[in-house]
């Protein structure tokens, strides 16, 4: 008889969650990194752009310069790029295949033209997730609430909230950020029923037929 398939014994799917600034995104991802650290890494995109104080290479992005940025895109090792304020960013390939096929699930906290490319490339392995905020009053006060920002950059980030709420239709799921457990624990839900999928657990024809074999023989006997 075998036991139960273990955790490497599906493919890693690939988990998109974007949101207006302010929605909650960051705190949500941050959080379920650290809940479901054994399975899930956040994807490091290469930037072009300059380094900010604070920031380390390879952690926060792999930094840098156009040429290399280039040669990358036109190798195919970027999954999905774009140019944002006349700085290109990019998702490395290899490292969001080399863990899918190992059973590792990648986090990806882009916008919502990030995640139609990564659904375009890899639509198999993609999960969407939106997360709105309950209304525009909350968004504002929390964007207030950050003290990061004077209020000219708070009204442009109204400005591009409504734009980026306008791409809801495209996510596979929708969570309405009321309550920052409750909206963890939806999306943690969310993860765990699509790694039950069937088509991602990919080994479990053999234990299927181990399964049918062993039964088989009880059977006769
Ligand atoms: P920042 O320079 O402030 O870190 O990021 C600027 C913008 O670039 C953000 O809107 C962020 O979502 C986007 N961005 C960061 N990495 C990637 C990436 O790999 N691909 C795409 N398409 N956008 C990215």
């Amino acid at each position: 008889m075998t036991g139960s398939p273990g955790k490497h014994e599906r493919r890693g799917l690939l988990l998109v969650v974007s949101s207006p600034s302010g929605a909650g995104k960051t705190t949500l991802a941050r959080r379920l990194l650290e809940a479901e650290a054994d399975t899930l890494q956040l994807s490091v995109s290469v930037t072009t752009r300059p380094m900010r104080p604070g920031e380390n290479d390879g952690v926060d992005y792999w930094f840098l310069d156009g040429a290399r940025f280039t040669q990358m895109r036109e190798d195919g090792e970027l999954l999905e790029w774009a140019q944002v304020f006349g700085n290109s960013y990019g998702t490395p390939r290899k490292d969001v295949e080399t863990a899918i096929e190992s059973g590792r699930d990648v986090l990806f906290d882009v916008d919502w033209q990030g995640g139609r490319q990564l659904a375009e490339s890899m639509p198999d392995d993609v999960v969407r997730v939106f997360i709105l905020p309950p209304s525009a009053e909350v968004l504002e006060s929390r964007l207030k609430s950050r003290n990061q920002d004077n209020a000219d950059v708070i009204a442009v980030r109204m400005a591009q909230a409504s734009n980026e709420i306008s791409h809801w239709i495209e996510y596979d799921y929708v969570i309405v950020n009321a309550d920052i457990d409750r909206s963890f624990d939806e999306l943690r839900a969310v993860l765990a029923a699509e790694r039950l999928k069937r088509e991602r657990q990919t080994r479990l024809t053999s234990l299927v037929e181990q399964l049918q074999r062993d039964l088989g023989e009880s059977f006769r006997s």
